[in-house]
């Protein structure tokens, strides 16, 4: 039997939980009705994005497609890496504590070195101070030797490292010869909230390798690895393929991109999302009880309910994270959130408090 196409509620666990958005499904079925097309990433499309990547980032950069964030972070991680050096994360990193140990394994080792991040408005960041006295920790042959940084943006924890605190974070890494790698599952979502030049919060800022997310931002799947120093990407290929995230049918997860980046679709996405968790944090303010943690940045809001409210929420059917310490709930807002699944949420939270 067909399982029946309803359309659901929309939830709050997940920027992911959202479809593809129309530009991208778009492409994607433009580049179905090309018909036999060369495979592995040979085709017209995917040198397309490749080329619309390199005008967006002002960059001759390298750029990969694999299906996920995990493959992604993973194998960039690696590629900067060799299995006796260690890399600097946050304490909330994904990589640290949603990748099942895919750094590590795929490094050979290499150990991940976490740093307690702050509270309050940089919650979820690192800094400069805190990855200095990770790399000065120890000098000696018997522990890791730290080789890379990696930082969130958006963080995990909703935060949107200003350019600024990136090229300080960067200008530690660099003064210890370390390189910087960026997760950005939701870059879209910080780009749109600083509203600068994707460059300037990448590579101008001393960034060498970015995993850019597409999935959170309206892609069916896909992330994209985008080396801005090519020395790095020597033999990525590789990697992708031993990993088993070489698409043969790479056009379905290439193409796709042209309808984020033709017209700045990305940006539009995610001002949307990040619009929407303006609008939940509004709505959250005015129920009492309700404590918003801090102001959304991006597309993420946190707040904290009184017991059990989440309990009977959860029991009407609605969908969110509560993994913050202290009892702390997560909302991610999507490219496609409407506004009155917003309004529907905060009715229902304010009958369950
Ligand atoms: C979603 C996400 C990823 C990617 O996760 P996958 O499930 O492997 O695609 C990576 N980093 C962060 C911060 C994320 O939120």
């Amino acid at each position: 039997m067909m399982p029946r196409v309803t359309e659901n509620r929309q939830q709050f666990a997940s920027d992911n939980l959202a479809g593809m958005c129309p530009e991208s499904a778009y492409w994607f079925n433009l580049a179905n009705a090309s018909g036999h097309v060369p495979a592995y990433g040979d085709d017209e499309w995917t040198e397309s994005v490749c080329q619309a990547m390199r005008e967006l980032f002002h960059a001759d950069c390298d750029v990969y497609f694999v299906f996920n964030g995990t493959a992604a972070n993973s194998l960039a991680l690696a590629s900067l890496c060799q299995s006796y050096h260690s890399v600097i994360c946050s304490h909330v990193a994904h990589v640290e504590t949603d990748e099942c140990g895919g750094p590590e394994f795929f490094s050979n080792g290499s150990k991940l070195l976490v740093a307690e991040t702050a509270d309050g408005e940089d919650a979820g960041k690192l800094t400069p101070e805190a990855v200095e006295a990770l790399i000065l920790k120890r000098k000696d042959i018997h522990y890791p030797k730290p080789k890379v940084v990696t930082l969130t943006q958006t963080t995990e924890l909703g935060t949107v490292y200003t350019v600024e605190q990136v090229r300080a974070i960067t200008d530690a890494a660099k003064a210890h010869g370390l390189r910087v790698h960026m997760d950005g599952a939701r870059f879209a979502n910080a780009v749109a909230a600083l509203g600068c030049d994707p460059a300037d919060l990448t590579w101008r800022a001393g960034v060498d390798v970015l995993c850019f997310g597409g999935t959170k931002n309206g892609l069916p799947v896909g992330e994209a690895v985008v080396f801005f120093d090519r020395k790095l990407s020597e033999d990525f290929a590789y990697r992708v393929k031993q990993a088993g995230q070489l698409a043969s049918k790479m056009r379905f997860i290439s193409a796709p991109w042209l309808g984020l980046l033709e017209d700045d679709t990305w940006l539009a996405n995610a001002r949307h999302a990040n619009a929407m968790a303006r609008r939940l944090y509004e709505r959250l303010q005015a129920i009492p009880g309700v404590e918003a943690l801090r102001a959304p940045e991006a597309n993420a809001v946190f707040a904290s309910l009184p017991p059990g409210t989440a309990q009977r929420l959860r029991e009407q059917g609605w969908s969110f994270y509560e993994f913050i310490a202290g009892g702390g709930c997560r909302f991610m807002c999507a490219w496609d959130t409407r506004p009155e699944s917003i309004d529907a949420f905060a009715v229902a939270i304010a009958a369950a408090v």
